[in-house]
């Protein structure tokens, strides 16, 4: 088939034409200036049609591209993993004004995923840092990242929960950031969010699971701690003496407290 009639049947099934440019990049190789500029190439349909399908059932264009842009860069991610999102962005900046202000050296990141959080900041500091994540999915593919972006040697990354596996290291650990699974166990979610592994996801009936059992398991004496947190989970911090950030829609995102006095 030809780029001109993939384009039209793109459109013709309600999505997007820049979306269409992508894929059939993905397929042929080819920049979309060059695609743009020659209409009538021709690659296989079949393999047109198969992400196509996928795409109509909901699977995320992110999965299929195999990227994700994040912060400053472009991160690898496929199923199994969860695709960054834009508003934890605020995380990583919150995260670097802290290191910033306070002269940090050594974070650890909880529930690490693709690694693009820790991988961001590692990327704009001279930290070092420690990541978990349960998935073992999770751990490659940061992992993959780490050495594509060159901070495999300034990032430890182990499998387990919370900082189980740096009990050696706890004491040494000045800033704790994470976005962790919050998300209500009955929410209904967005097609294409059901394609996302749900340990990255559900943080129990009101999606505050994570944040008890790590704040009940830890002693946080002498650390500063930032996380995600859901749009209405700024209470349950704020009666606790957190400092409570707002994102760019105006909804509570970041949570941060220091532990040092
Ligand atoms: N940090 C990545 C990001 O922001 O794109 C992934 C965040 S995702 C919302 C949460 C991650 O935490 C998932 O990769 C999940 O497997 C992991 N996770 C969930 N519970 C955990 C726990 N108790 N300890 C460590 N990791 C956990
Ligand atoms: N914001 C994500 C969503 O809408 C949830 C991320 C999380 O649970 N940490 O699906």
């Amino acid at each position: 088939m030809t780029v001109y009639e993939a384009l039209k049947i793109y459109k013709d099934r309600g999505l997007p034409e820049l979306e269409a440019y992508l894929v059939i990049k993905k397929i042929t190789g080819k920049t979309k200036e060059y695609l743009v500029a020659h209409p009538e190439y021709q690659f296989c349909e079949q393999s047109f049609f198969d992400l196509l399908n996928k795409r109509l059932v909901g699977f995320p264009l992110s999965y299929l591209l195999n990227e994700k842009s994040f912060y400053k860069h472009n991160f690898y991610v496929e199923e199994g993993v969860l695709i960054p999102r834009p508003e934890t962005e605020l995380l990583v900046e919150n995260a670097l004004k802290v290191i910033d202000k306070e002269k940090i050296k050594k974070v650890a990141e909880i529930g690490v995923g693709s690694g693009a959080v820790i991988i961001s900041i590692l990327l704009e500091t001279n930290c070092v840092g420690f990541g978990t994540d349960i998935s073992k999915k999770a751990l490659e593919i940061a992992k993959k990242n780490a050495r594509k972006f060159r901070v495999i040697d300034r990032l430890d990354l182990r499998l387990g929960k919370f900082l189980e596996p740096f009990k050696n290291e706890y004491d040494e650990i000045e800033l704790i950031v994470s976005n962790p699974p919050y998300v209500k166990n009955n929410s209904n979610l967005q097609k294409e969010v059901m394609f996302e592994p749900k340990e990255a996801l559900f943080g129990g009936e009101d999606g505050l699971d994570f944040y008890r059992e790590f704040l009940s398991s830890y002693d946080l004496n002498g650390k500063i701690v930032v996380m995600e947190i859901g749009h209405d989970q700024g209470d349950f911090f704020r009666k606790k003496d957190w400092n409570v950030i707002k994102d760019y829609s105006g909804n509570d995102r970041i949570v941060i407290k220091d532990f040092r006095r």
